[in-house]
């Protein structure tokens, strides 16, 4: 080989590595490009976070970035040029934890409550909700939270009869985690003050012990929710369609969807033979507490392509969802102390596991021997303990590299906790939280008065990671907060809570990051746990098209005005697939 192509190899390969065109001096690039963005402010997410002008691509593929000069060069007689007039193009947005399909079935199929502000406003709209249903068809609501209730004290079973009579009801609570039925459910469940609380859940109860309507953790499936008739896959599709027109409005182009049902598989694929899956979709499959549960899902994601590589267009399964524990505003997350109720400690209340510990660590260990990548849930920090040692266990008895098994929320970690996660990262590829900034925001008022001003200071530790060597992803967990990233990335910086009850910041503010944090968070490093980042999360020659443009620079604006961003065009794969009304930004096909 002579030297002169030796060099241009080289030259090439710095080249594709610094993301830009071939410099003067190369041969001139062909003119291949069949779409450009130029006169825009692009924030490229790269190792070096460089900022450009312009941006070439072919297929939905980019070809290079640079001056508008350097793009325009690329660009095809009839390449599609998108004119950004000024605006900041960054990465689309990636959701590493939202229950996309859930959160759409309640978007079109029931009754979000999530802005209620009092027992009467719930009363109002469940009295015309169930006037347009036959009697004995069950009223389904969702995203209640007694903190954003004037009454501050859960619903009950009392104040839905009140209204609904004949139908049976059942609202779910914000986290998920809880959620309340009427007496005409209640005597569908057969539940009276007689019916002892099943294993790993609560009935709450009032003093005489009759239960108060409100159902806790296991208490709610077992008992109640069993009873629903489940939506069918075409609903499903249209509740994830839903969810994807909600995304591409916000510039949000990736999500991991955890938890999911065989149905929610289904409507999945369906969407993907139609071609209608327009965004990198990655599941984590449901995982009952029992090890015949794990052995299905083995035998299930053994006839898959391994990630990342897809199971249909768009669609990856990444792996399997199983929960250590609850929630933090219910006060049944697994903690070392005391949960608090109203200022004082709750005592005798310090939570409890979901599944046994010693049958999670041999489900982890079959998951892991099979190569599948978990997601565990884990907010208390005895839970995120018991799962981060855990994975240290199983990884050391066999160093397989690269499964990225993540703690799903790691809401108030222990030092020892963000030290083994430093290392599982650092050694294995592995144990990385998957957090969400808007829990302070959205759950902010529950939460904070469910513990002591020292555990609160730690909930959502970023700036600790950041100091430790620990990456994160972030998310929303929709439909416990709201799916726009927008909000989590305004919450990565002000940890400010939604109505103040406690104070704007009963967090603190000591764990804040900055707007570019935050962003990393929100792209290339949420990338990497949907098993995404050689084809998502930056703006890189070789890597998809997807990208979203915004009113404002998410960098420059205020704190306050990150929660109000407006997107105004969203591509994916190249395509637009969203475009705002009033917008500079202009596209034309030539
Ligand atoms: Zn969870
Ligand atoms: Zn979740």
């Amino acid at each position: 080989m002579s030297h002169f192509p030796r060099a241009r190899a080289l030259a090439l390969a710095l080249t594709l590595a610094l993301g830009l065109p071939l410099a003067a001096g190369a041969a001139p690039a062909a003119r291949d490009a069949d779409l450009i963005l130029v006169n825009g402010r692009i924030l490229t997410v790269d190792a070096q976070d460089r900022v450009v002008e312009a941006l070439a691509a072919r297929g939905g593929r980019i070809v290079a970035l640079g001056s508008n000069g350097q793009v325009r060069a690329r660009a095809r007689r009839d390449a599609t040029v998108i004119d950004l007039h000024g605006r900041t193009a960054t990465p689309g947005l990636i959701d590493s934890h939202a229950h996309i399909a859930q959160g759409g079935l309640g978007v079109v199929y029931q009754l979000d409550l999530g802005d209620a502000s009092s027992i009467a406003d719930v009363q109002a709209r469940l009295a015309a909700r169930a006037r347009t249903l036959k009697p004995g068809e069950w009223l389904l609501g969702l995203g209640w939270d007694e903190a954003k209730l004037a009454e501050g004290r859960y619903l009950h079973a009392a104040d839905l009869d009140a209204v609904v009579a004949s139908n049976p009801v059942w609202l779910e609570h914000t986290t998920g985690h809880y959620g309340v039925a009427n007496s005409v459910a209640l005597d569908l469940a057969g539940v009276d003050a007689t019916t002892r609380d099943p294993p790993f859940g609560t009935i709450d109860r009032d003093a005489s012990g009759a239960p108060t309507g409100v159902f806790k953790e296991a208490a709610g499936e077992n008992l109640v929710t069993h009873l629903i008739p489940p939506f069918d896959v075409e609903q499903t599709k249209a509740g994830i369609r839903a969810s994807l027109e909600l995304m591409h409005r916000e510039g949000m182009t990736a999500v991991k969807d955890p938890d999911i049902s065989p149905t929610e598989w289904e409507a999945y694929r369906a969407l993907a033979r139609e071609g209608r899956l327009d965004a990198h979709v990655c599941v984590l499959f449901h995982t009952d507490p029992d090890l015949a549960s794990a052995d299905a899902n083995i035998a299930r994601l053994a006839a898959l392509p391994k990630p990342p590589a897809a199971a249909a267009e768009n669609l990856v399964a990444c792996g399997v969802k199983i929960y250590m524990d609850g929630s933090g505003a219910a006060r049944t997350a697994w903690v070392y102390k005391d949960w608090y109720k109203d200022g004082a400690p709750e005592t005798g209340n310090s939570g409890f596991p979901l599944i046994e510990p010693a049958l999670y660590r041999d489900m982890v260990r079959r998951y892991h021997a099979a190569g599948i990548h978990v997601g565990t849930h884990a907010i208390g920090d005895r839970a995120i303990d018991w799962v981060v040692d855990t994975y240290a266990a199983v990884l050391k008895a066999r160093p397989d590299r690269g499964v990225r098994h993540a703690i799903i929320h790691a809401n108030i970690p222990t030092a020892h906790a963000i030290e083994t996660m430093a290392a599982l990262e650092r050694d294995f590829d592995a144990g990385y939280p998957e957090t969400q900034p808007p829990f302070t925001w959205w759950i902010g008022d529950n939460y904070a008065a469910n513990l002591e001003p020292e555990r609160l200071a730690r909930l959502n530790p970023y700036q600790t990671y950041l100091r430790s060597g620990v990456r994160w992803a972030a998310g929303s967990d929709y439909p416990i907060t709201p799916l726009p990233a927008r909000y989590g990335l305004w919450a990565s910086v002000a940890r400010e809570t939604l109505r103040g009850s406690h104070g704007a910041q009963p967090f603190g503010t000591a764990e804040s990051v900055d707007a570019r944090t935050a962003l990393r968070a929100y792209t290339i490093w949420s990338a990497h746990q949907l098993f995404l980042e050689r084809e998502s999360g930056s703006l890189e020659p070789g890597k998809s098209v997807d990208v979203a443009v915004w009113d404002r620079d998410p960098l420059a604006v205020p704190t306050a005005a990150l929660k109000d961003l407006s997107c105004e065009l969203t591509l994916f794969r190249g395509r637009v697939v969203h475009r705002a009304a009033t917008s500079p930004v202009t596209v034309a096909a030539r």
